[in-house]
């Protein structure tokens, strides 16, 4: 029988109700209590990391979740990690990058109602975690409402109903159907994973058409910036372009500059309005292509863990990890 360490974080799947609303409360031992039947399918171990709402998960809890996967690697077959949804796709993506071609599946799954609760959507996800986790699937996933996203597509795409995680520019790898896996994609993974335990968090995400002294703003105290820009990208360019060249002046710093959008599917693409060709042509800008904004971040702060080196930060950006950006141009 598989050998699986559940790992707890909090969540909704494991919160309670108290005064001021839900907040994480039991462990990953009480969540396990909710589905004895898991026995027939793998032996758990439990482990509690912290008991957060992931509105607080921050860059160093995704490295504090790595660090406790790469210290017990060897002694299991799998990993569930039991997360809030919200900014699941974040640590999700962030897995991603600090443990690369794992041959075993580590399985990242949560809830939209708490497991306590009369309907929850929380028994179904944390067993369809384990059946993944105790399979042959690769590498860092994301298991919701039966889908297997990967790890580096997912997104919150519904804030209450159980059908909320959905794969971005990329195919489902695979359905959890009555307990049974029908798998249509294996992740490409490496005899060992490789680990990294680095992230620098001084990355910032804005949209286009704020006051451009926000921009200088955050340059200066951070390390990269994200544009999150409408349709398939672009910089406005009234006011003789100050946007622009608060861009340009974080660019010429050896700051580093990436382009996304704000549309949910099929990504930017630079090369095809004057407002996007002229920034392109001009400035050391990076663009996002078919990357969700959660990969983007999660990359920058892993490759700036790396580097800070303007140029090899470019070059290792366009890199693919986990097929995370495949409509490079
Ligand atoms: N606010 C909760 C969290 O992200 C929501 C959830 O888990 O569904 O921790």
């Amino acid at each position: 029988m598989k050998k699986i360490l559940l790992i707890g974080t909090g969540g909704t799947i494991a919160s309670e109700m108290g005064e001021s609303g839900l907040s994480p409360e039991l462990t990953s031992q009480q969540l396990l209590r909710y589905i004895p039947d898991i026995e027939d399918i793998c032996d758990v171990r439990c482990v509690q990391l912290f008991s957060l709402d992931s509105t607080n998960i921050q860059p160093k809890h995704w490295v504090r979740v790595a660090d406790a996967i790469r210290e017990r690697y060897g002694e299991y077959d799998g990993f569930v990690v039991s997360h809030g949804t919200d900014t699941m796709a974040y640590t999700a993506a962030a897995l991603s990058y600090l443990i690369q071609r794992s041959p075993k599946p580590i399985v990242l799954t949560g809830a939209q109602k708490p497991i306590g609760f009369e309907t929850t959507d929380s028994k179904q996800n944390l067993r369809d975690a384990f059946t993944v986790a105790a399979s042959d699937m690769t590498g860092a996933v994301l298991v919701f409402n039966g889908k297997v996203i990967l790890g580096t597509r997912a997104r919150k795409t519904r804030s209450k109903s159980f059908e909320a995680f959905s794969s971005i520019n990329y195919p489902v790898l695979a359905l959890v159907q009555d307990g049974r896996l029908i798998r249509y994609i294996r992740p490409e993974c490496a005899p060992e994973p490789i680990f990294s335990d680095r992230v620098d968090d001084k990355v910032a995400l804005l949209i286009p058409g704020t006051d451009c002294g926000v921009v200088d703003y955050l340059l200066e105290r951070n390390d990269a910036l994200i544009i999150e820009s409408f349709g398939v990208g672009g910089l406005p360019t009234y006011k003789a372009g100050d946007f622009y060249q608060a861009v340009k002046r974080g660019l010429d710093q050896g700051k580093t500059v990436v382009m996304t959008t704000q549309v949910e599917n099929e990504g930017s693409d630079l090369s095809v309005y004057h407002v996007g060709t002229v920034i392109k042509r001009d400035l050391p800008i990076l663009e996002a292509y078919d990357m969700t904004t959660e990969a983007v971040t999660a990359k920058l702060m892993w490759l700036l863990g790396q580097t800070r080196d303007q140029g090899e930060v470019a070059r290792r950006f366009y890199v693919p990890v986990a097929s995370d950006i495949l409509a490079v141009k």
